[in-house]
């Protein structure tokens, strides 16, 4: 019997943690439209700094995902950064938990996982239309692949327009799930230092007001042979000034940082997270969406934000498809 062929959309932490389980019992193509691998676990270079720019670690609250985290920090994949919750002065209020951070960067945390999955990158999914039993995938390139199933991992509203995209029609109910499920943008600076940033050991803040929600220095990190920060606005900043030019974020989050003086001229980097952290979830790890051939949603908007969210969101998806498929046999 031919394996089934599982698409699996997003390269990020659900979608590899998926195809990872996945590979065992099915042909897996993981698809995705970025340069490389990872989404949200995003590692930027500029000059001789390295600058993770959305996560900044990975915490754990699930035995399941534990476990994870003890196998990555035993093969040197990721390290502890510090314990407990950061303050708006960069003091540590214990909560018992420790935050990883990746050995070489976020984004290698994600490098890892790909290993050995057949992951194509720069393959932008254009389409999700479904023939009788199956899928087709169409990429903006025009070429299509075949699915018996798909795990679509991409944030939601993405999703709906892939489907949108392949007249697929919902069920209300399912639906309304996916239209319900919202996100908080956030607006990310990097900047190169001259100098040392002025914040302490573990080299991080997160303030109480402002336009900034979180500020890290990348070399008190670890990751950085060079001073370098990374800033994410808040969302409301986001929101208000996500049209602005660049050079008026920059001026606003670098004199809220007070750090213009140390900044290289010409190092500043921005990005857009539109969806960068779910604000309103769906209750459960993944939706089965019905009356259709398999085709299951997950990611970090299903039943926890972060990176473990979507790693256990990843996995309860791929338990499912294992189950659909075991059922189908
Ligand atoms: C600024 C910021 C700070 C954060 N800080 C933390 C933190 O400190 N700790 C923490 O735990 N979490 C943090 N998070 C959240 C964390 O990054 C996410 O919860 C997690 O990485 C989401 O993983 P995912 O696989 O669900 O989605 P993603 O990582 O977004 O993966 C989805 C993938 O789908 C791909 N895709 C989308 N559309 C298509 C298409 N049409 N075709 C092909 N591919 C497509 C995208 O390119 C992307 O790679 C932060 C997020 C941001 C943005």
């Amino acid at each position: 019997m031919s394996r089934p062929r599982v698409v699996v959309v997003g390269a990020g932490m659900a979608g590899l943690t998926a195809a990872h389980q996945l590979l065992k019992q099915c042909d897996v193509v993981v698809l995705d439209k970025g340069r490389g691998v990872g989404g949200r676990l995003a590692t930027r270079r500029i000059g001789d700094a390295t600058l993770d720019h959305g996560a900044q670690f990975i915490t754990t609250h699930s035995a399941e995902f534990a476990l994870i985290v003890d196998r990555w920090v035993n093969d040197g994949v990721v390290a502890p950064w510090f314990r407990g919750r950061i303050g708006p002065e960069g003091a540590l209020d214990p909560d018992g938990h420790t935050r990883f951070r990746g050995s070489v960067s976020m984004n290698a945390v994600a490098k890892n996982l790909a290993a050995g999955l057949d992951v194509r990158t720069a393959s932008q999914v254009a389409a999700l239309a479904r023939d009788a039993e199956s899928w087709r995938v169409t990429l903006v390139d025009g070429s299509e692949l075949a699915a018996d199933v798909v795990l679509a991992t991409a944030p939601v509203p993405q999703t709906i327009a892939l489907l949108e995209n392949g007249d697929v029609v919902l069920t209300s109910s399912d639906a309304a799930a996916l239209n319900a499920i919202a996100y908080d943008p956030c607006i990310a600076l990097m900047a190169v230092l001259d100098g040392p940033s002025g914040l302490t050991e573990p080299g991080a803040v997160d303030p109480d007001g402002g336009p900034i929600d979180w500020m890290a220095d990348n070399q008190l990190k670890g990751i950085s042979p060079v001073p370098a920060v990374t800033i994410h606005a808040t969302p409301d900043f986001s929101c208000a000034l996500w049209d602005a030019s660049d050079e008026a974020i920059t001026e606003a989050l670098l004199d809220a940082a007070q750090l213009h003086s140390a900044v290289i001229s010409g190092s500043v980097q921005i990005q857009r997270w539109l969806y960068a952290r779910p604000s309103v979830e769906h209750p459960e790890r993944f939706l089965r969406l019905s009356d259709l051939p398999p085709f299951v949603c997950a990611g970090d908007a299903f039943g926890g934000a972060k990176v473990e969210g979507a790693a256990l969101s990843g996995a309860a998806a791929a338990r499912e498809i294992e189950s659909t498929l075991g059922r189908n046999a």
